[in-house]
C-alpha cells in the first residue's frame, strides 16, 4: 500500500515541518493554516479515519489527545484552543490518515461550518 501524504512527510519523502515526534505519533505544521497555530497530530499507524479505528487503538487515540495538549501548552495556548478531527469526506476530511487539528492563537467561533 502506498504511504499516506503524512507518512511521506514523516519519512522525509516530501517536504513538511515536523514539530514533534515520539514512538506512536508525530506532528506537523499545516500547509494551509486556519489560525496562527495550526498543527496536525498524526499517529504513525495509518488508520484512515476515526470510524475505522478499533478497540486496540484506544490507547493510541488517547495518546493523540495527550500530545495535542502538550503541544498546545508549548505554544502557550493553555485555555484557548480547539481540537478537530474530520471523519469522512462529507465532514471535510481530505487526507485519509487520522489527524487531530490543533487550532489556536485567535478567537474561534462556534459552531464551525
Ligand atoms: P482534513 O481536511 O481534515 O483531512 O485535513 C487535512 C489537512 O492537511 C488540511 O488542513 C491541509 O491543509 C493539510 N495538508 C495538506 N497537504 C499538506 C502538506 N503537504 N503539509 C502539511 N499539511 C497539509
Amino acid at each position: 500500500m502506498e504511504d499516506s501524504l503524512f507518512t511521506k512527510i514523516r519519512k522525509g519523502d516530501i517536504p513538511g515541518k515536523i514539530v514533534y515526534e515520539d514512538d506512536l505519533c508525530f506532528a506537523i505544521e499545516d500547509i494551509n493554516p486556519q489560525a496562527p497555530v495550526h498543527i496536525l497530530i498524526i499517529p504513525i499507524k495509518e488508520i484512515e479515519k476515526v470510524s475505522d479505528a478499533s478497540e486496540k487503538d484506544i490507547n493510541l487515540l488517547g495518546h493523540l489527545l495527550h500530545v495535542s495538549k502538550k503541544i498546545a501548552h508549548d505554544h502557550s495556548l493553555e485555555n484557548n484552543y480547539r481540537l478537530i478531527i474530520n471523519n469522512g469526506a462529507g465532514a471535510g476530511q481530505s487526507v485519509f490518515h487520522i489527524h487531530v487539528h490543533l487550532l489556536g492563537g485567535r478567537s474561534l467561533d462556534w459552531p464551525p461550518g
